[in-house]
């Protein structure tokens, strides 16, 4: 497994605040968050940026959308409405090299986003 932050929370080196996980899939809040609600989805299998998704990753990247709406329709925001981010590379602001579903809701969202 690679050596990214997200890789150490996996592996439980460093602390998060685990709001789901399954045999694929753990979610964690953003410890900078950018709404009230805002949690990252993440593959346990280390994959670097959407680029490196492959065609044999197509289920685990749908589990990774369907964990986040299932989230939002359990904590109740699903009907209001949310927002579902995957940052890549430089432009895209990704920061941690472990892809990741931000999932933000709690307040409107603007468009175009900055
Ligand atoms: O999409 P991007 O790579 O920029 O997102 C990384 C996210 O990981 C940031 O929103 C940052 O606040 C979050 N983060 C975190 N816990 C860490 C390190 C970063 O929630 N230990």
């Amino acid at each position: 497994m690679g050596d990214t932050l997200f890789a150490k929370i996996i592996r439980r080196e460093i602390p998060a605040d685990i709001v789901y996980e399954d045999e694929d899939v753990l979610a964690f809040r953003d410890i900078h968050p950018q709404a009230p609600v805002h949690v990252l989805f993440i593959p346990r299998q280390p994959i670097a940026t959407l680029n490196d998704a492959a065609p044999g990753d197509a289920v685990l990247l749908g589990k990774l959308l369907l964990a986040a709406a299932d989230y939002a329709k359990r904590e109740g925001f699903a009907e209001g409405g949310y927002r579902t981010v995957i940052n890549c590379n430089e432009h895209g602001g990704q920061t941690v090299f472990h892809l990741h579903v931000h999932l933000l809701a709690g307040r409107p969202m603007l468009w175009p986003p900055g």
